[in-house]
């Protein structure tokens, strides 16, 4: 007998006939302006929160909404997420929404006056507790400040632009020496570049509000200051733990993104991106704990690690800085957005420019701009693009997805269709930087919501499970918006039905 006995003929495949046109179908919606490849992440503030700014502001381009949980507490967040879902389902598009727990983030306390001038000649003393009562004392938020300095740490102070240095260190109190000289105002952050914190990257407010965010539904959570792997293996495990008492199933908890601003993140960066979701790398606080030099070959070098291991990248912190209160980016930094998007990053973000500046629709719109203009550089450079090389293929689904992207590329398809459970599929396709627009389908809303942070995949509601079904209201859908005309090719990857996985078809519009 035969080592590989052949198993008896038995197709399985039914016969890929679509529906006819010109009848009753689902309408899919595509946006009116073809979206960016790049995905944008908007800050919610009090400049956005409005329901008709956040409309304004999806419509602009924004795919992920970030909720900053430093400010406010879950009541505010949970308002703003209302509006949010309430905006995007108006519209009929899927809406990511980022949560971001502000960790150990260290402020002053308050100053008398609100203000101070440090100046070298003046040494400046920290002591415990949470008001200072000499002249020329400070106090912050951080309890084991005292604990964890030693002489010689350096201290910044205002986003780094005052640096302060341990001379003299005593149980009660420290003396620092004022190397860089500026104004401190109450309440500002604290950073202590070098110097390993005693302190738990998790703090219970932290536990709270990603408790609360598992409740909420939201669909990712950004950890502050994080200093390993196990930062996210912990904070994996809580919210487990809550969708258990929730009696929520666990596929749905929010994905966790790690943002890169400590140098031990830096260090330990290749387990970091391992262990997260998605990552992003914090410009702001980073900027203050390394030396500033460095900043662009340290976020090259994150964006890169990324790439390599197929985890989506957000590259985050005064990308249009000047848009607070101008209605156009210096060009530093509308080269800045470009670049990021040549380094590869998945996405760019945006933070006080949409949460407190005065231009917010105009900042998405300029980003949206300078995304689109920047992705002509992409395809034409699309053989070549650095980060579509080595890219990682370790599964089936990466393979196929690696021939779709290559088959779409060589016939010049108008869009890629893929039907994803968990995004997996998506997200492989994204990781690819096919130059093909790429529509996501799935029957899972959180999977729509994911997929908003996925580089060049366009999420759509409503999408009909049958794929024969799909296909047919996508083409019908795709030509009214625009998108598609006859002879136009479509590829479609992924499950042709649940008996059909990894299945590629081409279908050619009529
Ligand atoms: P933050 O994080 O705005 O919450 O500080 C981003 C950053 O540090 O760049
Ligand atoms: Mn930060």
């Amino acid at each position: 007998m035969s080592r590989f006995p052949l198993k008896p003929a038995r197709s399985t495949m039914r016969a890929f006939v679509l529906p006819a046109k010109n009848r009753p179908m689902t309408k899919i919606v595509f946006p009116a302006n073809r979206p960016s490849r790049t995905k944008i992440v908007a800050t919610v503030g009090p400049a956005s929160d409005a329901e008709e700014t956040l409309t304004a502001l999806i419509k602009a381009g924004v795919d992920v909404f970030r909720l900053n949980m430093a400010h406010g507490g879950t009541g505010d967040a949970q308002v703003r997420l209302d509006k949010i879902r309430n905006a995007a389902k108006q519209l009929g598009v899927p809406i990511g929404v980022h949560a971001d727990l502000a960790g150990p983030k260290m402020r002053l306390g308050e100053i008398p006056g609100g203000e101070y001038r440090c100046t070298p000649a003046v040494p400046m003393k920290f002591v415990r507790g949470k008001t200072a009562t000499e002249p020329n004392t400070f106090t912050t938020t951080y309890e084991p400040l005292i604990d964890d300095l030693n002489v010689g740490d350096r201290i910044m102070l205002a986003d780094g632009t005052v640096a302060v240095q341990v001379a003299e260190k005593t149980p009660d109190y420290v003396v620092c020496s004022v190397v860089q000289g500026g104004v401190v105002r109450s309440r500002q952050g604290v950073n202590l570049p070098g110097a390993k914190l005693s302190v738990k990257t998790l703090q219970s407010a932290d536990i709270e509000h990603a408790q609360w965010a598992v409740a909420a539904g939201v669909d990712y959570l950004g950890v502050s200051f994080v200093r390993s792997a196990d930062d996210i293996r912990e904070l994996r495990q809580i919210l487990l733990e809550e969708a258990v008492k929730l009696g929520q199933p666990l596929s749905v908890i929010p994905r966790i993104i790690p943002k890169i601003e400590k140098p031990e993140a830096v260090e330990r960066l290749e387990s970091i991106v391992d262990a997260a979701d998605a990552v992003m790398v914090a410009r702001g606080d980073l900027g203050v704990e390394l030396d500033i030099a460095q900043m662009a070959t340290v976020q090259k070098k994150i964006i890169s690690v990324c790439r390599q291991k197929g985890k989506p990248v957000i590259t985050a912190t005064q990308m249009l800085e000047s848009m607070h209160h101008q209605t156009l980016p210096t060009r530093a930094e509308a080269t800045d957005v470009a670049n990021a998007i040549l380094d590869g990053t998945d996405a760019c973000m945006l933070s006080g420019e949409t949460a407190v500046g005065e231009y917010p629709v105009q900042a998405v719109e300029m980003m949206h701009r300078i995304a689109v203009e920047t992705e002509k550089l992409l395809y034409e450079r699309e053989t070549q693009f650095p980060a579509v090389k080595n890219i990682k293929r370790e599964s089936l689904t990466d393979s196929v997805c690696d021939a779709a992207v290559h088959l779409a590329n060589e016939i010049g398809a108008a869009l890629l269709l893929v039907e994803t459970s968990t995004g997996k599929t998506a997200l492989s396709l994204s990781n690819r930087r096919s130059m093909t627009l790429t529509l996501g389908t799935s029957r899972n809303e959180k999977t729509l919501n994911w997929m908003n942070l996925y580089w060049g995949v366009l999420p759509v509601l409503n999408a009909p499970e049958d794929p024969r079904e799909c296909l047919r209201a996508v083409l019908d859908s795709g030509t009214a918006a625009g998108y598609l005309k006859g002879g136009d090719k479509v590829v479609l990857v992924g499950g042709v039905g649940e008996e059909h996985r990894n299945v590629i078809y081409v279908h050619v519009v009529g």
